[in-house]
């Protein structure tokens, strides 16, 4: 082909492999050269898989030159995982030194059903470990870096695989969102970044956080991309008891319905106190961009949103706590060596194999659930988190989508947030209210900074209307030309 490969978006280039325009290989290795020569600045990749790559590429050309690909919507298309999706034979670490050598012997159910819509897998992307974090700080490899401005965050816990997308590396890659990491992230490059609503896709293979808030989804240039990607992964799997058995709509095809009558609600409580003026200004804009083409956009209120960050910081660290208590240093993770009898042992593998974040949740949500405490804390949030869903519920009877910011600023510096975790926490003020009520969620360019930074609008839909916001989102990314934009890197 004529051109940069790494420029076409994910939705162009598997359509160019099919008419054979680009081989599979050509466009691995264009990929793969990028990363060799750019990835140093960023640190977006744990993993990097060159000789896999190049296999599978060479899988897919064949199956495009004898006709077997065409079925295949991802057939060649290069993309990246977020380091805590299990991949069967290729080292997955979750950005933890416990797991820096684990290679896993079974492939997940999302990695899985990615492989067979015939994607080819380049790596394995930086991320908090286990997912816990907003910066990227809290990886064992070292922070990513955001493509826009090195100096600063690319948001977390899916900032390893927003900086690679942001940044060419890979066409698109997958993430997860317990309390925002895909949203977050997304908003912080300038992507769009895709939640769907909790069991659409398969926790088979997803290494466990907080495992009534996980959920996998999509990072993209476009929203056809994160549809593609989404659709891919999604759909039931026995293998997870809280799949949904829902059909999976064909998002690709349903983007085109417009926004026409669409009821959009804006919730009073996501405007206020914390949100950076230019946010505001951002995001209110595009809701008036959206209710020119049609929309028809109503003030809403979802009186306990306020409420939800606390909420998360008693129900996810008290999960985290229960879910990663297998990793004892015995059956598999980092063992401590030394002399040690078998509590010595446990202690130390814990000790030594998890970061400081990691630790204090596990400390926090074994406190929440300690006997005395287990009320006052844990039922206590389970059930504000009920008033959260309750308010959601209660707004959809009169509207179809909520329209917010993804986050209350732009992207932070490195450095700035790392020792005050509560500044951090509130990097998800506006995310975590959707992850509580399991909604889909996504987020979709919507301008810039005067420095420049890239921020996002948020749109929350009904369960299983992912339809819904990836419509409202693709005629809002078609009227407007924010995706046009792009990080000059390396500058
Ligand atoms: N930043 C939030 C946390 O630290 C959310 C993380 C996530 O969604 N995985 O828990």
């Amino acid at each position: 082909m004529t051109g940069d490969p790494t420029d076409l978006t994910l939705a162009e280039a598997a359509r160019l492999l099919r008419r054979r325009g680009v081989s599979a290989v050509e466009l691995a290795q264009a990929h793969l050269n990028r990363i060799r020569t750019t990835d140093s600045l960023l640190n977006a990749f744990i993993t990097v898989d060159e000789t896999g790559t190049l296999a599978s590429a060479k899988e897919s050309d064949r199956r495009l030159r004898t006709g077997g690909g065409a079925a295949r919507p991802l057939e060649g298309c290069p993309i990246a995982l977020k380091d805590n999706f299990v991949t069967l034979g290729l080292r997955t670490t979750c950005a933890s030194r416990l797991l820096a050598d684990y290679s896993p012997p079974y492939e997940g159910t999302p990695s899985g059903r990615l492989k067979a819509a015939g994607a080819v897998v380049l790596g394995k992307c930086n991320m908090d470990e286990f997912g816990m974090g907003s910066s990227n700080e809290h990886s064992a490899f070292g922070p990513a870096r955001n493509p826009w401005n090195l100096a600063r965050t690319p948001g977390g816990s899916s900032g390893g695989s927003a900086a690679a997308v942001a940044a060419r590396l890979c066409l698109a890659a997958t993430g997860t969102d317990t309390g925002g990491s895909i949203r977050q992230p997304a908003a912080f490059c300038g992507l769009v970044g895709v939640k769907p609503t909790y069991g659409r896709i398969s926790r088979y293979g997803l290494v466990a956080f907080a495992s009534s808030l996980d959920q996998a989804g999509a990072i993209a240039r476009t929203v056809e991309d994160a549809a593609l990607l989404l659709q891919a992964m999604s759909g039931h799997d026995p293998n997870d008891a809280t799949s949904a058995r829902r059909p999976v709509p064909d998002w690709p095809a349903l983007l085109k319905r417009g926004i026409a009558g669409m009821r959009i609600g804006v919730p009073e409580e996501y405007f206020g106190e914390g949100i950076e003026d230019g946010v505001r200004q951002a995001a209110r804009d595009a809701i008036a961009t959206l209710a020119a083409l049609g929309a028809q956009v109503q003030t809403i209120s979802l009186p306990h949103s306020p409420y939800a960050v606390a909420c998360y910081y008693i129900l996810a660290p008290s999960e985290a706590s229960a879910n990663l208590a297998r990793y004892d240093g015995v059956r598999y993770g980092r063992r401590a060596g030394g002399p040690l009898d078998l509590n010595g042992l446990y202690v130390q593998s814990r000790a030594e194999g998890f970061g400081r974040e990691v630790t204090r949740r596990m400390l926090l949500g074994a406190y929440c659930l300690s006997a005395g405490y287990y009320d006052a804390y844990y039922a206590k949030a389970q059930k504000v988190r009920t008033l959260i869903r309750d308010d959601f519920t209660r707004a959809f009877e009169t509207v179809d989508v909520i329209a917010a910011p993804t986050t209350p600023t732009a992207a932070f510096l490195l450095g700035e947030r790392r020792d005050d975790p509560l500044a951090l926490y509130l990097a998800d003020a506006l995310t975590i209210p959707a992850s509580l009520a399991g909604l889909p969620a996504l987020s979709v360019p919507c301008g810039f900074t005067a420095e420049g930074l890239p921020l996002g609008l948020q749109l929350i839909g009904k369960p299983f209307a992912e339809d819904d916001i990836l419509a409202a989102a693709q005629a809002y990314e078609q009227a407007t030309d924010w995706r046009k934009r792009r990080p000059e890197f390396p500058a």
